[in-house]
């Protein structure tokens, strides 16, 4: 039964460990927003990840992800904080009872659009979008029987390889674009902390 094992519960053990992650995650994640920013997102998604800890048990897979989306929104702070306060608000609205390859790569893809409507960036603008792009990408490479858990893992492994690709690109959006030409050759931290994100998505899905 699909919807019994891919239900609530696997969706509080992806922010359970998007947690852990991204607060270990926290001092390199300053480190990478300190060259080519102010040197606050790893403390600002610690600090809105940990205010998820006020979470009531939600009904439902839909409600824990728009209550994330909210409680991001009021504690990540940042440019950061409205865009993933809206990628959780986007996959609340429409994920999908009954997850399977197709659907979670339609959310993800709709939560991509959100993000980018919301943040003017484009694919190769050097921000969280590229990784998201590129899972999403990968996602909907896949036949339409591939087992989730697995499309996950690949579409993670593509992930990483948008994050670590915007190494070489020059910053247009956010504060790393004030940086201009000296933005190249560093990583982008949004991107690092989207890979996280969709890194442990696929170890809890599928
Ligand atoms: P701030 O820049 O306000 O200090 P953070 O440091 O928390 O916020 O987040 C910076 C990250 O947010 C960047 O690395 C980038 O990935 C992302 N970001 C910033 N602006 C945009 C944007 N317009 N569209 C997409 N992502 C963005
Ligand atoms: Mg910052």
């Amino acid at each position: 039964m699909q919807d019994m094992t891919i239900g609530l519960g696997a969706l509080q053990g992806w922010i359970a460990e998007a947690r852990t992650n991204l607060v270990a995650a926290r001092a390199h994640l300053d480190a990478l927003d300190r060259a080519i920013g102010d040197g606050d997102h790893g403390s600002n998604m610690a600090r809105g990840f940990d205010a998820l800890s006020t979470i009531s048990t939600p009904p439902d897979a839909n409600l824990l992800l728009k209550q994330v989306g909210m409680q991001l929104l009021g504690h990540v702070g940042g440019a950061s904080g409205a865009l993933y306060g809206t990628f959780f608000l986007t996959l609340g609205a429409s994920w999908p009872s009954e997850p399977n390859t197709p659907r979670v790569a339609a959310v993800l893809r709709s939560a991509r659009d959100a993000v980018q409507s919301r943040g003017r960036a484009e694919v190769g603008d050097k921000t969280m979008v590229d990784p998201l792009d590129a899972a999403v990408k990968s996602l909907d490479a896949e036949e339409p029987d591939a087992a989730l858990g697995e499309a996950l893992a690949r579409a993670a492994v593509a992930a990483a390889r948008g994050r670590d690709a915007t190494g070489p690109m020059l910053a247009r959006r956010g504060r790393a674009a004030n940086f201009g030409e000296a933005s190249i050759g560093h990583q982008d931290p949004g991107a690092a902390s989207m890979t996280i994100l969709l890194e442990s998505l696929s170890r809890h899905l599928g």
